[in-house]
């Protein structure tokens, strides 16, 4: 197993717990996704949600990728970091009509739709404003993304998208709306997705897609295949970029582009994912009768996936050389769920020392919480620490 390189003696000095950004690996990690995206020509739209710390987007703004936002606030990050408005896009099943109003206000590259019912909103709020508003329908492909439950979207008991079933009934309603604009269709099946035969399948339903609705006169200007490109949590020193080579030349081989039809995508998770760890510093060593706990300063409050998903994390004791021990890593919350890994082997814990819980990048700062009225975490970067 490689070990991490962090730069030890200075994370002893910070306040704890906080975020660390790797911004060589994010840089890196950016620039191999636009060299794999541009050999096909296809626009990627970094999804806020995963991470928008102001610091993290700026640095995503400069290297010109768009933005995918799923709410006004994000809309408003995205602006802040200096993202173009003309290469933000908007999804969300419940997009508020000021959320709407903002975007239009802003003129938006595209609304990703939902519903029949927001598309009735949308018409609205965009003719009071005399504007017109470009958007995608967001189909729900029935794709079996197979991730965590929580976390796949593209199937018909989901919340998310229209059914296919209901797509006639959606352009039909569109041609009575003056103000609002199709340009596109839209996908997003799931996330932490590391079968690649999931977005083959996705490649080839949007071909039927497109086949069907070709013999209705119906042609996109835009196809969008969303983000959900999985990371290795297990792995973070061995694989620390996702593979954006083989994602989207799966989608090249798969997916019949049209004549000059703009092909999106939104990763999130694959572009900040890696770059992130949580510094957590050990509060106490407690020794149990059947096993040894490590008791963190940091809790599902700073990193919520291993309570809410059942993440794994990799950690690593940074400040220890010594001979490895097993134990349950727990944060200092009063949940029983404040739980961040079982039987995890660490090299000889001691009170004060350093863990590193590694591939905390996206899912991780932006859903902190106050909850015991704690602190949110801190962050800090490699190129400033
Ligand atoms: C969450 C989300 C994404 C990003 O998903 P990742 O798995 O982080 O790549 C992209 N598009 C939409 C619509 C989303 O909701």
């Amino acid at each position: 197993m490689i070990k991490a390189n962090f730069p030890i003696e200075k994370l002893k000095a910070i306040e704890t717990p906080c975020y660390y950004y790797d911004i060589d690996l994010l840089k890196e990690t950016l620039k191999k996704v636009k060299e794999e995206a541009e050999k096909y020509d296809y626009l990627i739209h970094y999804a806020i949600k995963a991470n928008a710390n102001p610091r993290i987007l700026s640095l995503i703004a400069e290297q010109g990728l768009g933005a995918d936002c799923v709410s006004g606030g994000e809309i408003q990050a995205a602006l802040n970091a200096g993202f173009p408005p003309q290469k933000i896009v908007f999804a969300g099943v419940g997009k508020d009509d000021w959320e709407i109003a903002l975007g239009l206000d802003h003129n938006i590259a595209c609304f990703n739709v939902e519903s029949e019912a927001e598309l009735n909103v949308i018409q609205e709020i965009a003719s009071n404003k005399g504007k017109i508003a470009n958007v995608a329908l967001r189909i729900n492909p029935e794709i079996d993304a197979h991730t965590h439950a929580k976390i796949t979207t593209g199937m018909k008991e989901n919340k998310f998208g229209i059914n296919i079933g209901l797509l006639n009934d959606a352009l039909s309603e569109l041609t009575k709306f003056k103000h609002v604009k199709l340009i596109g269709m839209h996908f997003h099946i799931g996330s932490q997705i590391t079968d690649l035969s999931c977005f083959e399948n996705l490649a080839i339903r949007a071909n039927e897609i497109q086949d069907v609705l070709a013999m209705q006169d119906v042609q996109f200007e835009t196809v969008n295949f969303g983000g959900g490109l999985g990371i290795d949590y297990h792995h973070p020193n061995e694989f620390p970029i996702a593979s954006f080579e083989s994602f989207f030349s799966t989608i090249n081989r798969h997916f019949v582009r049209r004549k000059g039809q703009m092909v999106r995508f939104e990763p999130g998770r694959s572009i900040v994912g890696p770059c992130g760890t949580l510094i957590a510093r050990t509060i106490y060593v407690k020794e149990g009768e059947t096993k040894n706990f490590v008791v963190l300063n940091a809790g599902f409050t700073d990193l919520m996936r291993p309570a809410m998903y059942n993440a794994y994390h990799h950690m690593e004791n940074i400040t220890s050389n010594e001979e490895p021990e097993v134990y349950d890593v727990v944060g200092p919350i009063c949940e029983s769920s404040d739980v961040f890994g079982l039987k995890v082997e660490l090299n000889r814990v001691r009170r004060g020392d350093l863990i590193a819980i590694r591939s905390a990048g996206a899912y991780g700062e932006v859903m902190a919480s106050q909850y015991n009225c704690r602190k949110l975490p801190r962050s800090c970067f490699s190129d400033t620490l």
